[in-house]
């Protein structure tokens, strides 16, 4: 239930980070139009911030700051404020519940590191508080699970095995924290057109499972393992989309990083590096090579979502 009036003055703040996927197994698509995953998520340390405020009673808006705030909508597509509306639809008397939702941007749009769904998962979190709804983590789960299949392990973070459409998540067996470096394109990628070349290229994909050699490498900690069992069945439709993105990875390997994978449906590159150290170097040496966009030195895995002061 809603607490009485009068409402909380200031703002509940989520912080919730970016993933991206060490493994990426796609099966072929199902005749509802979704396709299969076995994937591996991994949260790494660059964050959207999603502040929620009281509004009039169902009263919804959404302002957007930071990295490619221009091509987020504004409008009922917006995740965050679909989640707001899904949550007081289900969880409140809907008709006394509103929000002002204010999204500070860090994780590029279009870039396969999940940041719409993410911004759902803060959404969530931050409304069911901002309410004081009476809804249990299971209960944000299926929510999220509704909003999208990355959706669910934005709340979780870590490192996490996703199944279904990748809606389905639980924590994995993994040890050490990891340095990454992530490249971010000049443009975006579409999810559906990545998808869409994915099922060009391979007709007869078969059921998606988790490599043995990448759970064993997350065991033992040790980033060469991890870094040789990176793997992702997008990337070569991601490639063929934005070629460049082959020099990209090739840049990172030679300048030292132990792994490099397109991350989700791209075209963000996800390099890592074998320690601190050798991840300020691969950040230096990709900068200064100028084959990306921006370079921005990350680690994972982190929490997910979070309430912050
Ligand atoms: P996916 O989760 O499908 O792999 P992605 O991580 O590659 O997507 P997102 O940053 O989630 O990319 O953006 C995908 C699209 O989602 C954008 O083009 C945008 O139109 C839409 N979108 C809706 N809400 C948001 C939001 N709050 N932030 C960013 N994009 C959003």
């Amino acid at each position: 239930m809603a607490s009485p009036l009068p409402p909380t003055p200031v703002g509940v703040r989520v912080r919730v980070p970016a993933k991206i996927n060490l493994a990426l197994k796609v099966g072929g698509r199902r005749p509802d139009g979704y396709h299969p995953l076995a994937t591996v998520y991994h949260a790494v340390s660059l964050y959207d911030e999603v502040e929620a405020a009281w509004a009039e009673p169902d009263e919804f808006a959404v302002a957007v700051s930071g990295e490619g705030a221009a091509q987020v909508p504004l409008d009922d597509s917006n995740l965050a404020l679909r989640a707001a509306r899904l949550l007081a639809r289900t969880h409140g008397p809907y008709d006394s519940l509103g929000a002002h939702l204010t999204i500070r941007k860090a994780i590029p749009v279009a870039a396969g590191l999940a940041g719409g769904s993410s911004n759902g998962a803060a959404a969530l979190l931050a409304c069911s508080v901002l309410w004081d709804l009476d809804v249990s983590s299971d209960g944000l789960r299926e929510l999220a699970a509704e909003l999208g299949s990355d959706v669910p392990f934005a709340l979780l973070g870590g490192t996490a095995l996703g199944s279904g459409r990748g809606e389905e998540v639980v924590p994995a067996l993994a040890r050490g924290t990891y340095h990454w470096v992530l490249a971010f394109g000049h443009h975006g990628l579409s999810t559906p057109a990545v998808y869409g070349r994915f099922d060009e290229l391979t007709p007869d994909a078969g059921a998606p499972e988790v490599p043995d050699d990448l759970m064993n490498a997350l065991r033992s900690g040790d980033p060469a393992l991890l870094g040789a069992a990176l793997s992702n069945d997008l990337q070569d439709a991601a490639l063929d989309l934005q070629p460049r993105l082959r020099q990209v990875l090739e840049a990172g390997l030679e300048y030292g990083a132990v792994g490099a994978v397109v991350s989700g449906s791209g075209p963000t590159c996800a390099f890592l590096a074998a320690n601190e150290a050798a991840a300020i170097d691969l950040t230096v040496a990709l900068s200064a090579d100028g084959v990306c966009r921006e370079v921005r030195r990350v680690s994972g895995p982190v929490v997910g979502a979070r309430v912050v002061a």
